[in-house]
Formats: structure tokens, C-alpha cells, sequence
């Protein structure tokens, strides 16, 4: 039998590879390359898909983070509340703004932010929450406000494509692997007011003021989507609703395939842009997938606290809940495309993997 990826991108791309090829061909022609229509247009229908009031493109899903952050205050002197589990964009993006990351563990039931300890990590210097929606799996946004009312909230949606915004803003990335994917880097913030969707539109570009791009109102950057990816990625939004439909009947196979054998599944919620179950043994159960054709990966295996860069977060022992899913987290192949014998081939490698090894004599 032949092997499964961990991922393949091409699976969802070939329908849409001539009208893809039609529109890299249209704004190669038309040399607008930047700040154009068509990023304006999937502006405002990813606002729409989002039932927000504004979208901004930017550069990528750290800036988008980043940029969020800077729109709603965070800078020198404040912190901003997240957790350990998660890319470790999340926590560079929080640094670049100036302001000081302070760790929340996560709730193992959801893998998101646990909202019970969320008052005690916010004081006066707290400038926003950023939950993070891992593997896909909302995070409990209500929980969490009700547990710090007054307090801006800035979704980390890297992973949730999907989803209503609920926060204050939302974060997305729109790199390749995501559930919905450029054909390159890119990123968006989505909010609801004016203020913040003008401010990031200015810091995205040089700081500039809207009617004037030599009027540098604030310290900006080089942070744009391009136009040729927000025209790319206006071929592709339309499909996500149906790619995610096609990750959660992946992930109900695998429910299925998998219940019977001693791992953890995931939530049962989520747009599934990883499936993510936890075992004991992790890393010999990778290899033993690898060895049987199938690719496996591990988000992540390190919480942020315990990388040597991030090590001023925290010690080992600090967030136990973030420290034990890094220890057992284990990705299995879940894309839109993937085949239902592909999950029953990775269901029985896995079977095999977990097995107590037996002698001939059995
Ligand atoms: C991918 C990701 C990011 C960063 O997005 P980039 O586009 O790669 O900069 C941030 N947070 C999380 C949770 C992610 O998965």
C-alpha cells in the first residue's frame, strides 16, 4: 500500500489550478501589485465570512498579531496574557510590540487557555488575552471575558479559519499549510471597530495616514498582503467552507477507527486544522508511524517556556497541563481530500505502533 502524507496541498488546489493560473496571469498583466482592488475585495469578503466589520491584510499571521496588539495599546511597560501551548509565533509577536507575555496553562480537556486561571494573571499593566484556538478547537472566549471583563481580547485564529469572530479582534495567518492558505505568506486582522482596522491599515504601511503616504503618523512597517496572494486567496475562500467540512468527517473517522486504542482523541469541536491525539511514548510512536509509511508530526513539543530563547517565562513544573501535552501530542495526516482507506491505513499503523510487542509463540 502506498504511503500517506502528513499533509498534501495539492489535493485541494488541483479543481482550482486554472482559475489560479488564470488570476496569477491577470495581475502579472495589470502590474498591480500592492494595496490594489482585489486586496480590497477579499477585505471585505473575508470581513463578511468573519461577520466582522473590518479585515486587514497584512504581511503574515505574526504581524497580524503583532499589529492587533499595537492597535489595542500593548507596547513598553504592559503585558499581555497567553499560553505556553502554541506556535511560537504567538509569543514573538506579543515581544515584538514591547510588552511582557505572561503564561496561562491550558485546560487538557480543550488544549485553549484555561479561563479558571485567568483573573489571576491579569493586573493593571495587562493590555489584552490572546487565546489561542490550537489544532482548531475554539478557545472559550465567553469564559474567558467573563473571568476578565474589561480586558481586550486578541484571538490567535492562526489555526481556526472557520469561526465567527468573537474577540475584540481576531489574528489569522494565511500561511500554505492553514485551513485557509495563500500561495505564500500572508495574514489578516479582523475587528469591529474603525479605529483599530485604520490603525493596523496605517501601521501595515509605513505608518502612513490614509490620504497621504508620505504623512508617516505612526512607526509602521512593510506588512501588506500582497495583492496577487489576497487575489489568489479570493479563488480559495469559497472552498473553505467545504474543506472544513472535509476535516471534521475526517477527524469523525478516525473517532471511529481510533476508539478502541489507548490514545486520547481530540474535542470532538473544532475545524480540525490538526488531529491531534496524545500517547505515551511519543517519539517511538512517531517513528514506528514513519517506518510504516505514514507521516506523523508534533505540535509542538515544546511549551514556550521551555525553549532556550523563552526560558525568562518560566521553569519546568511552572505549567503542567501545556508541559504534559508537549510530552504526548502526536499529529496524524488530516487535509481536505485526504481518503477514508488512507485513515483506516493510519488508524491500523497506529494499532500496530501501540501494540505490546509479542514473541513468535505469541
Ligand atoms: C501559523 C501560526 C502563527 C503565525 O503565522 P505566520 O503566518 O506563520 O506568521 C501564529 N500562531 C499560531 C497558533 C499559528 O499556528
Amino acid at each position: 500500500m502506498s504511503d500517506v502524507p502528513f499533509i498534501d496541498l495539492g489535493r485541494a488546489h488541483e479543481p482550482l489550478q486554472a482559475e489560479l493560473a488564470a488570476t496569477f496571469e491577470r495581475i502579472s498583466r495589470s502590474g498591480a501589485f500592492t494595496l490594489a482592488a482585489e486586496l480590497d475585495e477579499f477585505e471585505a469578503a473575508f470581513a463578511r465570512y468573519c461577520g466582522a466589520a473590518h479585515c486587514v491584510g497584512v504581511s503574515d499571521g505574526t504581524e497580524a498579531l503583532r499589529l492587533a496588539l499595537i492597535a489595542h495599546g500593548a507596547g513598553p511597560g504592559c503585558e499581555v496574557v497567553t499560553v505556553p501551548s502554541t506556535f511560537i509565533a504567538t509569543i514573538e509577536a506579543i515581544a515584538a510590540t514591547g510588552a511582557r507575555p505572561v503564561l496561562v496553562d491550558i485546560d487538557s480537556s480543550t488544549r485553549c487557555m484555561d479561563p479558571a486561571r485567568v483573573a489571576e494573571a491579569v493586573g493593571t499593566k495587562t493590555a489584552a488575552i490572546v487565546p489561542v484556538h490550537l489544532y482548531g478547537r475554539p478557545a472559550p472566549i465567553d469564559e474567558i471575558r467573563a473571568a476578565a471583563p474589561d480586558v481586550v481580547i486578541v484571538e490567535d485564529a492562526a489555526q481556526a479559519h472557520g469561526y465567527p469572530l468573537r474577540g475584540t479582534a481576531a489574528a489569522f495567518s494565511f500561511y500554505p499549510t492553514k485551513n485557509l492558505g495563500a500561495l505564500g505568506d500572508g495574514g489578516a486582522v479582523v475587528c469591529q471597530e474603525l479605529e483599530v482596522a485604520e490603525a493596523v491599515r496605517s501601521l501595515r504601511h509605513h505608518g502612513a495616514a490614509p490620504d497621504d503616504a508620505n504623512l508617516h503618523l505612526r512607526r509602521g512597517a512593510t506588512s501588506r498582503l500582497d495583492n496577487l496572494q489576497a487575489a489568489l486567496l479570493s479563488v480559495k475562500l469559497p472552498h473553505l467552507d467545504s474543506w472544513n467540512e472535509q476535516r471534521r468527517r475526517a477527524a469523525a473517522l478516525y473517532r471511529d477507527a481510533l476508539a478502541d486504542l489507548p490514545v486520547e482523541l481530540p474535542p470532538e469541536e473544532g475545524v480540525f486544522h490538526l488531529f491531534a491525539v496524545e500517547v505515551d511514548d511519543r517519539d517511538r510512536v512517531r517513528a514506528a508511524l514513519r517506518e510504516a509509511g505514514v507521516g506523523a508530526a508534533v505540535h509542538y513539543p515544546r511549551p514556550a517556556h521551555l525553549n532556550p530563547a523563552w526560558s525568562e517565562l518560566g521553569a519546568p513544573g511552572d505549567h503542567p497541563a501545556a508541559e504534559r501535552l508537549a510530552e504526548r501530542t502526536l499529529s496524524l495526516p488530516i487535509f481536505p481530500g485526504i481518503e477514508a482507506a488512507e485513515i483506516e491505513r493510519v488508524a491500523e499503523a497506529l494499532r500496530a505502533a501501540l501494540q505490546p510487542r509479542r514473541t513468535a509463540a505469541g
